[in-house]
C-alpha cells in the first residue's frame, strides 16, 4: 500500500476513534482500524453494525458472531480473501437496546456515522462496492443518491458513483427470512463471478492472483443508477 494512503488511513482511524457524535455509543468500541482489511482493496464490504457478540468484543467486522461466521462461509464461496478485501459498517459502534440485545442503528446514528463512510470510501476509492442488507445499501444514498431496492438488485451489478455496486442481503440468520442460505450463496458466488469479470487479476484464488480462463460474460448488464433522491 502507498505510504500516503496508509498514513492517511491510519489518521481517519484516530478521528473515528475520538468521535463522540451518538451519546448512546459512550463506551463502546469504534470498529474501524486496520483490521477492517486492506485499504487498498478492489471490493469494500458495508454491513449495519458491529454486533455485541462480533465487532464489539473483536475489533474485527463480522467476525465470532453468527452472522460473522456466516460472512466467513459465504465469502469463500465467492473465491475472495479475507486480507484482499475491506469490510466495514454503516454505523461503526455497536447499538445496544437496553437489555443488552443488538438493535438497528436509529437514523441520527447512520446519519452521524455517514461522514465516517464517505471518508473510508474516499480513501479506499474501491471500484466495487458490496453492501450487505438494506440499512446499507439505504446508507450510500446518503453519499450519493440512488433508487435501488434490494429486493429487486440483489446480487445484480448496478452503477453507483462510479463503481460497481452490487446488493447483497445481510449474513445475518435472522435476514434468512428474507432471502434463503442457499440463495445466497448463489449471491456471493456471484459476486465473485461479477468481480473476476469486470477486474480479472485483481482477487486472490487459494492464494494466487485469478485470471480468467474465458473472456468476460458478455451478456452481463449493468444498469445505470438514477441520480434522484430515494
Ligand atoms: S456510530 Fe459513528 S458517529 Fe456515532 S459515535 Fe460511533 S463512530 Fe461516531
Amino acid at each position: 500500500m502507498e505510504p500516503r494512503r496508509e498514513q492517511d488511513f491510519a489518521r481517519l482511524v484516530a478521528q473515528v476513534q475520538a468521535c463522540r457524535h451518538c451519546p448512546a455509543m459512550e463506551g463502546r468500541r469504534r470498529v474501524l482500524s486496520a483490521a477492517n482489511g486492506s485499504p487498498a482493496a478492489t471490493v469494500m464490504f458495508i454491513a449495519e453494525a458491529p454486533g455485541r457478540r462480533g465487532g464489539e468484543i473483536t475489533g474485527v467486522p463480522l467476525t465470532r458472531d453468527a452472522s460473522g461466521r456466516r460472512f466467513t462461509r459465504l465469502l469463500a464461496l465467492s473465491g475472495l480473501e479475507r486480507d484482499t478485501v475491506c469490510i466495514t459498517n454503516t454505523v461503526l459502534c455497536n447499538p445496544q437496546r437496553a437489555d443488552g440485545a443488538n438493535r438497528r442503528p436509529t437514523t441520527a446514528e447512520q446519519s452521524n456515522c455517514a461522514g465516517w463512510l464517505s471518508a473510508q470510501m474516499r480513501l479506499v476509492n474501491p471500484p466495487v462496492v458490496a453492501t450487505l442488507g438494506a440499512t446499507a445499501l439505504k446508507a450510500l444514498a446518503r453519499i450519493e443518491s440512488h433508487r435501488i431496492q434490494l429486493r429487486e438488485a440483489v446480487a445484480q451489478p448496478q452503477r453507483w458513483a462510479g463503481r460497481l455496486l452490487v446488493p447483497l442481503y445481510h449474513p445475518s440468520p435472522r435476514a434468512g427470512l428474507s432471502r434463503a442460505y442457499d440463495q445466497q450463496e448463489e449471491d456471493f458466488r456471484r459476486l465473485g463471478a461479477i468481480i473476476r469479470d469486470h477486474h480479472p487479476g485483481r482477487i486472490r484464488v487459494a492464494g494466487r492472483a485469478y485470471l480468467p480462463q474465458q473472456p468476460p460474460a458478455a451478456t452481463l448488464v449493468v444498469p445505470s443508477c438514477t441520480n434522484e433522491g430515494p
